[in-house]
């Protein structure tokens, strides 16, 4: 099954629940509209490269479009498709004022020189530049594009249109970026989390942790949770994991990543394979890596009680259904992702407002939006005894379908 059909099948099942009439099922089970580009890229060596882009707005009824955008080989648009859904019931989750998109490009960014990538950056941006602006569709950085390549796509699009910081987040500070911003994620589901760990009268010092995935939102989420107390016992990158039950300090498992591009070897742990971190005794697996970790095959392995997925789509139909009947908490993307979009919301209304914040407040803010948004899945869930996933859905799908039959949808 795709990305995009996957998560088509969490709306349809909510569409169900929630008895929604035919004509909005046809509107929210697909994207409002897709752009396919070339993005033409003028190598060092004199050759044009040409690589397909993609920009896809799923819905946005409730604000303007807002979604990240990935440079990665496997980028595709089933894969755009399929984020620019989960984005779109993220915002209405967090009840931020958007709608969702997403974008990308099918390459390998680590085989471009600077001058390459920031050629690609402006291509891209300049193919796609049509669609966007801050009151149609908000660009932000996700796998591969980082608040650099934000700068240039920045640069790009004010060249021609004006000076607009709010057109994309995740911006350098210099031009208008929020403090906070790059550990967001992981920051938000940390916050998360423990609101759910209190909640179930337990401690952060009783709760161990393994996160496949010392990426961005990985490490950053490693290193907060460890701040609150939380044991971190394994973690994992494409080369491979370390584990120690003991726990690991996350801060030096980054500076041994800085200094040997991986998680492997660090010399106070043992060093595994990647897929080794499922089956690691820990009462909460983090999957922060790519979509589609957890599927049939390596389910069997998971001792964890709670899957918190701060990656997009990490876990597959068939495993949501098999980690349920486990009595396993699966504490869905479009919850416990969500913090990268509240900051990045953060940082598009203090551009709206000529303000920069300091980063207290903008931490301040978002612990107050992930937990709020965390207590109204939890409610939903007990009130309608369901998962966490079908209450979020519930949820987000009730308020797009709301926006959406106040403008009368046609
Ligand atoms: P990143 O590129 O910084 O990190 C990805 C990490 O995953 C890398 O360390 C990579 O080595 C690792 N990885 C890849 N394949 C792996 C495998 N098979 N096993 C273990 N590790 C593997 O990307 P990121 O920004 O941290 O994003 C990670 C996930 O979080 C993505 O799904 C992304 O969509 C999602 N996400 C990120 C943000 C954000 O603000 N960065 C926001 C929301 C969601």
């Amino acid at each position: 099954m795709g990305a995009f059909e996957a998560v088509r099948g969490f709306f349809a099942d909510s569409a169900e629940r929630l008895d929604l009439e035919a004509a909005l099922r046809d509107v929210l089970s697909r994207p409002q509209q897709e752009l396919v580009v070339q993005v033409r890229v003028p190598l060092d060596d004199g050759a044009l490269a040409v690589y397909d882009g993609y920009r896809v707005q799923y819905n946005g009824a409730r604000g303007p479009y807002k979604g990240g955008i990935r440079f990665h080989p496997q980028v595709s648009l089933d894969e755009v498709r399929c984020f620019a859904a989960l984005m779109t019931w993220k915002t209405a989750l967090l009840d931020l004022p958007f709608g969702g998109a997403k974008g990308g490009v099918q390459v390998d960014p680590h085989l471009l020189s600077t001058p390459e990538l920031q050629r690609l950056s402006r291509r891209f941006m300049d193919a796609v530049g049509l669609l966007v602006g801050p009151t149609r569709d908000v660009m932000a950085p996700d796998v591969n594009t980082d608040a650099r390549v934000m700068g240039w796509m920045f640069d790009e699009f004010t060249r021609r249109v004006g000076h607009f910081p709010e057109v994309i987040t995740g911006k350098p500070l210099a031009l208008g970026g929020s403090l906070g911003r790059e550990a967001a994620t992981g920051r938000g589901a940390v916050f998360s989390l423990d609101y759910l760990i209190h909640r179930e009268e337990r401690s952060a010092k009783d709760t161990t942790i393994a996160v496949q995935g010392f990426g961005n939102a990985g490490s950053w989420f490693a290193r907060l949770a460890h701040e609150m107390g939380y044991r971190i016992v394994a973690v994992s990158d494409s080369k491979g994991a370390v584990v120690n039950p003991e726990g690991l300090e996350p801060h030096m498992v980054q500076t041994h990543k800085k200094e040997t591009g991986s998680v492997v070897d660090f010399y106070a742990g043992e060093t595994l394979e990647c897929e080794e971190i499922f089956a690691v005794d820990a009462d909460v697996l983090v999957p922060a890596a790519l979509s589609d970790a957890l599927v049939g095959p390596n389910l069997g392995f998971v001792k964890a009680r709670i899957v918190l997925e701060v990656a997009n789509h990490p876990v597959a139909p068939d495993a949501d259904r098999a980690l349920a009947e486990r009595g396993v908490t699966v504490v869905p993307d479009i919850l416990a992702s969500a913090g990268g979009v509240v900051v990045s919301y953060l940082e598009w209304a203090q551009n709206m407002q000529h303000e920069q914040w300091r980063e207290k407040r903008v931490n301040a803010r978002l612990k107050e939006m992930m937990e709020e948004a965390t207590e109204v899945v939890l409610a939903r869930a007990e009130r309608d005894d369901i998962t966490l996933r079908q209450a979020a859905y519930d949820i987000a799908v009730e308020r797009v379908a709301e926006a959406e039959r106040s403008r009368g949808f046609l």
